[in-house]
């Protein structure tokens, strides 16, 4: 497989379109993304982050144009629900644990029966913590059937992670849960071999898909990205990882993707021109639609008159 990973910045992410509009171009075919660090920048704390307004408006466009839009997070699926504010998108949250499909929630049995457990190793790392002096910067969130600690706002993140990880280890094996990490934080989780990976293949089942591409930036996306590797190998599927790329990015998920971007504004430039391309597909398979209008790649377009209205260069 070939590994052209070098994070292609804004104004070259023309190929990263071109590959992706292929792989959307099979029916049925789904774009699937994270949420922190694909389309929202990371912020000091996981409450401040928003979604980039283009890569919204982008979303909604494709939801209109493939078999599915899917966001992936390790946040709760509520949570994402309500920061991308798509009632049309497919939210699978907790890393693939909890779904919400156009409104309808679902939740694994197994992973449900797992809330107690959380909340008592939370409260367990979050007492050890604070025992061993002021902690202002810890930042305990109970996602329901996972948890996560905090730790960027540590004036060390370094130290805070090397006091954290082992509290989370001992609670984790008190409470038959799993540790996981992720980029400042570490996560608890039922010890389940549930993960983005999982999800993402049984997406890939359910809605019978033929082309699939998604949208990574941590190590928990290496699992979405594994899962689709495998899956083209197995199956007439085309699939393509795309890797987020910013300052604080492991070097697996790089190594893992297919190709590459620069962080999210360059994500959100690539949804953009992807669901600009598909429109204008779809416009010259349709015949004679509206005029077309010549738009940069920057122009937002407005997604409240259904985007088909938006002619586009690329
Ligand atoms: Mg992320």
């Amino acid at each position: 497989m070939s590994e052209e990973t070098t994070p292609l910045p804004l104004e070259e992410i023309a190929p990263v379109v071109e590959a992706c509009v292929a792989v959307l171009s099979q029916i049925p075919s789904a774009l699937i993304t994270d949420i922190d660090g694909t389309i929202s920048a990371i912020a000091a704390t996981p409450f401040e982050a928003v979604v980039d307004r283009i890569a919204a408006q982008a979303l909604a466009r494709l939801a209109g144009r493939l078999a599915a839009v899917a966001v992936v997070s390790g946040r709760a699926p509520a949570a994402g629900a309500e920061m991308v504010g798509l009632p049309g998108l497919i939210y699978v949250g907790n890393h693939g644990m909890e779904r919400i499909v156009r409104g309808t929630p679902w939740t694994h049995p197994a992973a449900e029966a797992a809330r107690a457990a959380i909340a008592a190793a939370l409260a367990e790392i979050e007492a050890e913590v604070r025992a061993q002096g002021e902690a202002p910067w810890l930042l305990v969130e109970n996602k329901g059937v996972t948890g996560t600690v905090h730790y960027r706002l540590a004036p060390d993140p370094a130290a805070a992670a090397a006091m954290l990880e082992p509290l989370a280890r001992v609670a984790a094996e008190r409470y038959g849960l799993r540790v996981s990490p992720g980029r400042m934080i570490v996560e608890l989780r039922p010890a389940l071999g549930v993960n983005k990976g999982t999800a993402i293949r049984e997406l890939v089942d359910e809605l019978g898909l033929r082309g699939v591409v998604f949208f990574g930036d941590d190590v928990t996306d290496v699992d979405g990205f594994r899962a689709l590797r495998a899956l083209r190998e197995e199956r007439p599927v085309l699939t393509l990882n795309i890797a987020v790329l910013g300052p604080e990015t492991p070097e697996v998920v790089a190594e893992a993707a297919d190709l590459a971007v620069a962080g999210v504004p360059a994500c959100a430039a690539t949804l953009a021109d992807i669901a600009a391309r598909l429109d204008r597909a779809d416009e010259m398979t349709e015949g004679p639609a509206e005029a077309h209008t010549l738009h940069d790649n920057d122009a937002t377009p407005d997604v409240t008159r259904g985007g088909r209205d938006q002619g586009e260069i690329g």
